[in-house]
């Protein structure tokens, strides 16, 4: 029965029930963690064969580069045409780097700042704000924190932000940047729909170097058949006159080795330019021999497809279960909602309103150590102190399944708690 339909004396009685619950929770000593938006190491271990390629003596790219030496700041044509057609890019303007999408991000941003973008000037000097989907990726917010931007939080739904805020934010010009990530987002599993994505790109912005941070980290990373593909986001940006304002960034941290992947970085052929031109200044060359081990394990798009097949296997039974316990433990009390994500790495759970940092440390109390509340909001702050978000990949299933039943006791406690008070 809804929490909201019982007399305070049955409030009471659940709220002695849940205590005795967690008291016995408590004395379980449990020591499990659902923090991690981390691979597992059964995930890690379906890509062991990169370490031994390329192999000895194998050094030369298709067209006889030696991978070992200097140069090639594009990256290896061959690895690039892969993630060309799974993200929707044509392969011209699309580099591959070294390992984390989250450094590219970084230089971007910090080269945005000093240099300015592609017909603008430095944004640093002036207030810079960046528009932030909420909830939304905590590293995304702490890059911003660290130089200072201004984050303006706009809710995020299942097919993309609300775009009458983003809209109206646009008028500003000191708005000179938004985060996306489009498929499966980090930790809602939005996905942003093919109206959405025209509608950023041709939007009037009053920052004529407005510029769209497009992490598609999880493009490829289904958890159902309903496999949503990569929008041709840089031809729409083209088609709608604002052919530079997206960054396009990936990574195969999530694919691969989280460690040890390749990243990605798509612009206009104008941004692909400038960006060349900064990074020439940083590296003589990305890590190329990574790029041919790559090449020579992944083979093709369709080799890459084949590998998120068997990460799925791995991992969607984890994410059934999370469904399954929450379902079953919370589903009559109307007090907690979740996402039902179709991919990516995350659940996003929101309690009862006021009750999340609560839930958290009872939650830390117990031994289960979920990310603080607020991650998933700029400076950490959720105004309604209610969402947490959920990582069910890297734990056993056995573990994720013990995390989650205690987490259930924690949302109800809290409630109760709450309702009572
Ligand atoms: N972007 C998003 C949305 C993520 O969730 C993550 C990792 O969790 C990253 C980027 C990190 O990417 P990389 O490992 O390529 O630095």
């Amino acid at each position: 029965m809804p929490l909201s339909e019982l007399t305070p004396d049955e409030l009471t009685d659940l709220h002695a029930r849940l205590t005795k619950d967690y008291d016995d929770l408590v004395a379980r000593g449990l020591k499990l963690d659902l923090t991690r938006g981390k691979p597992a190491s059964a995930q890690l271990d379906l890509s062991n064969e990169l370490l031994t390629l390329p192999g000895e003596g194998e050094f030369r790219a298709a067209d006889g580069t030696d991978c070992r030496n200097y140069g090639g700041l594009t990256g290896l044509p061959e690895i690039r045409e892969i993630f060309a057609e799974l993200l929707n890019v044509p392969v011209a303007q699309l580099l591959a780097g070294d390992n984390s999408s989250l450094s590219i991000m970084h230089d971007t941003l910090v080269w945005c700042l000093l240099k300015g973008p592609v017909g603008g000037s430095p944004w640093a000097g002036s207030p810079v704000k960046f528009i932030c989907p909420v909830p939304g990726y905590d590293r995304h917010f702490a890059l911003c924190e660290q130089y200072g931007i201004e984050m303006i939080p706009v809710p995020l739904g299942d097919h993309g932000p609300d775009l009458d805020a983003v809209r109206d934010l646009l008028a500003d010009p000191s708005v000179k940047g938004m985060w996306v990530v489009p498929t499966y987002a980090n930790p809602t599993g939005a996905v942003y729909d093919e109206a959405v994505a025209r509608e950023l790109v041709g939007m009037t912005a009053a920052a004529p170097d407005f510029r769209i941070f497009w992490d598609n980290a999880y493009a490829v990373h289904h958890l159902t058949d309903a496999e949503s593909p990569a929008l041709d986001v840089l031809g729409m940006a083209a088609e709608a006159g604002n052919p530079d304002r997206v960054f396009v960034f990936a990574s195969t941290s999530k694919i691969t080795f989280a460690g040890a992947g390749v990243s990605f970085f798509g612009g206009s052929p104008a941004t692909i330019a400038w960006y060349q031109q900064h990074q020439s200044k940083r590296s003589i060359g990305p890590d190329k021999v990574n790029h041919l081990r790559h090449v020579r394990y992944l083979k093709d798009a369709d080799g890459v497809r084949a590998l998120m097949a068997r990460h799925r296997a791995l991992i969607a039974p984890k994410f059934a279960q999370v469904d399954a316990i929450l379902t079953e433990r919370l589903g009559g009390y109307d007090t907690a909602t979740w996402t039902h994500p179709i991919g990516g790495y995350f659940i996003s759970l929101d309690v009862a309103d006021g009750t999340a940092s609560r839930v958290v440390a009872l939650a830390k109390a117990a031994g289960i150590a979920m990310t603080g509340a607020g991650a998933a909001f700029p400076y950490g702050k959720d105004p309604r102190d209610r969402n947490i978000r959920i990582a069910p990949t890297f734990p056993s299933p056995d573990d994720v399944a013990g995390a989650i039943e205690g987490l259930t006791t924690c949302v109800l406690l809290a409630a109760t708690e709450q309702a009572l008070a």
